[in-house]
């Protein structure tokens, strides 16, 4: 597989399997070239177009001019004492974005990214400091779940793929949807739709508009239950209230029956871990099939917060549980190399002047 995307050439790994039939279309082929293709380069590991025996002569010289099957490069790699990998992987524009390979014993997550950077400024996250460059295309995306299983290796499967990286999936929708259709697709990388969990800040109009094209899982980052602290904590709470969030999760959990949302809290001291927030998520999550993840905050260079002790993340943990919300706590993995949740930063040329404005606030 090629490593740097040539800009001219139009990348393949850019299109699912609709959006490919539209482009064999387009160039007056049947729309079941797109299948052939996704054959050669998903099942067949074969990149080189002269390779596809099936397609007529004048495609493959048609392809080989103007085509190309580009990925995301691995430039840096770093294993964690618990088996964690990190890898940055350099895009063509030279930024580099950060993909974490999380293996358990019943099953091997990719933790991948969805921008270059992140636009938003949730206060406890570090990618937030690093500014944003832009979003990922579809190829960058889908590039660093096949980069990485390449890279473990076949008796490493890689069964999960959560998009909990840099950036928020939801404002770079078409890219991210025609990514995980691939992820999902049979004819691609095959994973089961339970398999695929895009994490959101709660971008409302976009979680209603995904409900309509994937089924994919959606996991929202909560993190507090009244408006004036999530306005501080998660900023686009501005614009998207606590209430339109949760009544966009409702209507994003009929889409299918036994479908359920995971909610996101990280567990901060002192800020949102009361009994009084316990029993404001209780009262909040009652309305929604659900799960809860507690995230125990992981902690970056000049960050104003500490994690909750475990006694109380317990009490909150206990209290969910109780009143029959299931309620885990997610395990922190990789922390000794920067790869747990909120930690990935990569190297991002901001174009927004965030890190500017962030230390002007300070
Ligand atoms: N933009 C997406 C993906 C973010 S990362 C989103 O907002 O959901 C995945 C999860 O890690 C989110 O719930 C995010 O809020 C959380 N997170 C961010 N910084 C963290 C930190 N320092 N410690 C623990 N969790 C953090």
């Amino acid at each position: 597989m090629q490593e740097l995307v040539n800009l001219k050439k139009v990348n393949l790994l850019d299109f699912d399997r609709k959006g490919l039939a539209a482009f064999f279309v387009g160039l007056g082929e049947k729309p079941f070239r797109a299948t052939q293709l996704m054959k050669w380069i998903y099942q067949e590991d074969v990149y080189d177009f002269d390779e596809m025996s099936n397609l007529s002569k004048s495609l493959r010289a048609y392809l080989n001019e103007n085509c190309e099957i580009a990925t995301p490069e691995i430039v840096v790699e770093q294993i964690a004492t618990d088996g964690t990998i990190k890898w940055a992987m350099q895009t063509h524009c030279g930024n580099r974005i950060e993909s974490v390979f999380i293996p358990e014993d019943d099953r091997n997550t990719l933790c991948i990214s969805s921008q270059i950077g992140c636009a938003l400024a949730c206060s406890f996250c570090s990618t937030a400091q690093q500014g944003f460059n832009r979003n990922l295309t579809t190829s960058e995306i889908v590039g660093q779940l096949f980069v990485a299983q390449n890279r473990v290796g076949k008796d490493r499967r890689i069964t999960n793929v959560v998009l909990m990286g840099m950036g928020e999936p939801l404002l770079n929708f078409d890219n991210v949807v025609a990514a995980v259709n691939l992820m999902m697709d049979d004819f691609a990388y095959g994973l089961s739709k339970r398999r695929v969990t895009i994490s959101s800040s709660g971008v409302v109009p976009a979680i209603e508009r995904l409900g309509k094209a994937c089924d994919v899982s959606l996991a929202i980052s909560l993190h507090a239950v009244r408006d004036e602290l999530r306005d501080e904590l998660v900023p686009i709470n501005k614009k998207y209230p606590l209430k339109e969030l949760m009544e966009a999760c409702r209507e994003n959990a009929k889409i299918a029956p036994r479908r359920f949302i995971t909610f996101e809290y990280v567990m901060l001291d002192g800020v949102n871990d009361t009994m009084e927030d316990a029993k404001g998520l209780i009262k909040l999550l009652k309305t929604v099939p659900c799960k809860l993840n507690l995230i125990p905050f992981n902690p970056f260079p000049n960050s104003p917060y500490r994690c909750s002790n475990k006694e109380t993340l317990l009490k909150f943990k206990t209290m969910l549980n109780d009143a029959g919300i299931i309620t885990t706590v997610r395990k922190t993995r990789g922390d000794d190399i920067d790869a747990a949740c909120g930690q990935l930063v990569g190297q991002v040329a901001d174009k927004s002047r965030r890190h500017l404005k962030l230390q002007n606030v300070a």
